[in-house]
């Protein structure tokens, strides 16, 4: 009998037959991993409600041919519960979830920065020290930065001419400079161009101090960015409610 054990963010969980479940996880040292949880949706089941999304567990799981089977599930932080109360910051929480499930397109292959900046997120919504939408565009641009994809905020993403450039290309590598510039470009004010860098590298003094109209901004940038570095849209991008 094969065991592995792991500590794991639950991205989603599926039904199963009558009583179980399929839970997505993504964990530290074996990436993204799914689970069958056996007698889950029962009422006595000996997991409790551990296994919901946004839960932070340390997990045990026996591997199987088909899917792996959860055997053990000590709770860590349930996020997802802290945050059910409060509505922008659960559908936060759901994109988060999502982006980072997306974004680790191969099951059992380590991605342990995707992972981090995961429990990075989730804690920072339950501390609720910065405005949630920002902790969501950080992790986004960031995300992104893991899957090689970082959008420039500065130099041409095609010529490498120093910026910053008054340009944005939504379908290509961010920052253009004006010969460069392809059809589908955005013009964002400079500040919202700090902005985003100041989400990408951290620096929560500046982002924190940044105007509500750059938030906007940066908001609908990075979704649209996404949106088209990704096959398909996030579902649960369009229900986060921005203030
Ligand atoms: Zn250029």
């Amino acid at each position: 009998m094969t065991l592995y054990r792991d500590e794991a963010v639950v991205l989603r969980t599926q039904k199963l037959g009558e009583a179980d479940r399929i839970v997505t996880m993504l964990s530290r040292e074996h990436g993204r991993i799914r689970g069958v949880a056996k007698g889950v949706r029962r009422t006595m089941s000996k997991f409790g409600a551990r296994l919901e999304p946004g839960s932070h567990i340390d997990v045990q799981l026996h591997v199987g041919k088909t899917f792996d089977t959860v055997t053990q599930v000590e709770a860590i932080m349930n996020y997802g519960e802290l945050l059910t109360e409060d509505y922008q910051r659960w559908t936060i929480a759901s994109a988060i979830l999502e982006t980072a499930e997306r974004f680790t397109a191969q099951e059992y292959e380590p991605a342990l920065q995707e992972y981090l900046l995961l429990v990075g997120g989730l804690k920072a919504l339950t501390e609720n020290i910065h405005d949630p939408s920002l902790i969501l565009d950080a992790f986004l641009l960031r995300s992104l930065a893991i899957g090689g994809y970082a959008p420039s905020m500065t130099i041409c993403s095609r010529c490498e001419k120093p910026g910053p450039h008054r340009y944005f290309s939504l379908v290509g590598g961010g920052s253009v400079c004006a010969e460069c510039r392809p059809s589908a470009c955005a013009t964002p004010a400079p500040e919202t161009l700090s902005l985003m860098a100041a989400l990408l590298t951290g620096d929560w003094a500046s982002a924190d101090s940044s105007e509500n109209r750059n938030r906007r901004e940066a908001n609908g940038l990075i979704a649209a960015y996404l949106q088209w570095h990704l096959e398909r849209g996030l579902r649960s991008l369009p229900l986060v409610e921005r203030v």
